[in-house]
């Protein structure tokens, strides 16, 4: 079975482990989100795509669900030291190692999907991790603010510097409109039995990846099951701050709002968590089949159980 996930950071990322658990003969193809990316210190970071690498080689800080275990901060340390930040991103130095190869290969010419491969070849994630580009995509905030009027930043600096406190104005995907998917995105999607969305943000992971052109149409056109994940619980995102950029777009932070967002012509199947059984109807009605069925990762068998529901509804709407 070839399964195709769209995937962002840590919902992407601890799901994939819970399918990896759930369908072990499957071949997975997990095409990350890169509107995430940042140059910081002259290097290339790749938020998502180290993630998903990080979490599936056995490299990942569990309890934080990205950077390093047994992480340390010496070299941000000394930088600060010669007053050089930004101080709020958190890069430990086993960290930096991969942003230093990454930007070594990209600078000696290697695309960011030869890159991603050479730096799984350590990791070896047991799935095929490819950038959903090779262009550079960076998604902006555009905020509002007395303290900083009227101005877009880069994602990173909402999420992280601004712990998206602020409401967002606008979300930009900047680039995508003139990206091409990387080699293997379109391939990968025309020969899979299935697609899955795990419950990644709506907006900022899923949707920049659906941004780039050609993605949406290949997965809508593929005429194979397409089942989606809630990422919303009960009214609010899992972790972090998805209802900031859901609102951003005009979508509530509910998960039959989220599966409208996406849309029939999208999604074929969508889970939904058990405390949200009463949304179920509201999905079929909207032509989404729908199942309430317990959502929450804690750990590994409970993201497998996961996986193995969206494996079922799959067949289902087949
Ligand atoms: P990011 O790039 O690190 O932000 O990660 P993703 O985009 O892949 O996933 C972020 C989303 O995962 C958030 O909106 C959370 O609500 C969701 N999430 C995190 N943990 C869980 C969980 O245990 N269950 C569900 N259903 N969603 C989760
Ligand atoms: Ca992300």
């Amino acid at each position: 079975m070839r399964i195709v996930v769209l995937a962002g950071g840590i919902g992407g990322a601890r799901f994939l482990r819970g399918l990896k658990a759930a369908a072990p003969d499957a071949e997975i193809t997990v095409i990350g989100n890169t509107g995430d990316d940042i140059h910081l210190f002259g290097l290339k970071v790749c938020p998502d795509l180290d993630t998903v690498m990080y979490t599936l080689g056995g490299g990942i800080h569990e309890e934080q669900g990205w950077g390093r275990a047994d992480e340390s901060f010496t070299v941000k340390e000394e930088l600060a030291a010669y007053g050089v930040g930004p101080e709020w991103f958190g890069l430990g130095d086993r960290d930096f190692a991969t942003h230093i190869v990454r930007t070594q290969m990209i600078d000696a010419g290697y695309p960011l999907s030869a890159v991603t491969e050479a730096l799984c070849a350590r990791w070896r994630p047991g799935v095929r991790l490819i950038p959903m580009s090779d262009d550079r995509v960076e998604t902006h905030v555009v905020i509002d603010t007395p303290e900083e009027g009227r101005k877009a930043v880069h994602f990173q600096e909402y999420w992280v510097r601004l712990h998206a406190s602020v409401p967002a104005q606008a979300i930009l995907p900047v680039g995508a409109e003139t990206a091409k998917p990387a080699p293997g995105v379109l391939q990968a999607i025309g020969e899979a039995d299935l697609v899955l969305f795990p419950p990644s943000n709506p907006v900022v992971s899923i949707g920049t990846i659906l941004a780039v052109p050609g993605i949406r149409a290949a997965i809508a056109e593929a005429g194979v099951p397409v089942v989606g994940l809630s990422p919303i619980i009960g009214g609010a995102p899992v972790r972090g701050m998805a209802d900031k950029v859901l609102a951003a777009v005009g979508v509530e932070s509910t998960a039959a709002a989220v599966a409208a967002h996406y849309g029939s012509g999208l999604l074929d199947g969508w889970l939904v968590d058990t405390s949200d059984a009463a949304a179920v109807a509201e999905v079929e009605a909207a032509g989404i089949r729908c199942r309430a069925v317990p959502l929450l990762m804690t750990d590994v068998e409970a993201a497998a159980a996961m996986a193995r529901e969206a494996l079922e509804l799959a067949e289902e709407v087949r």
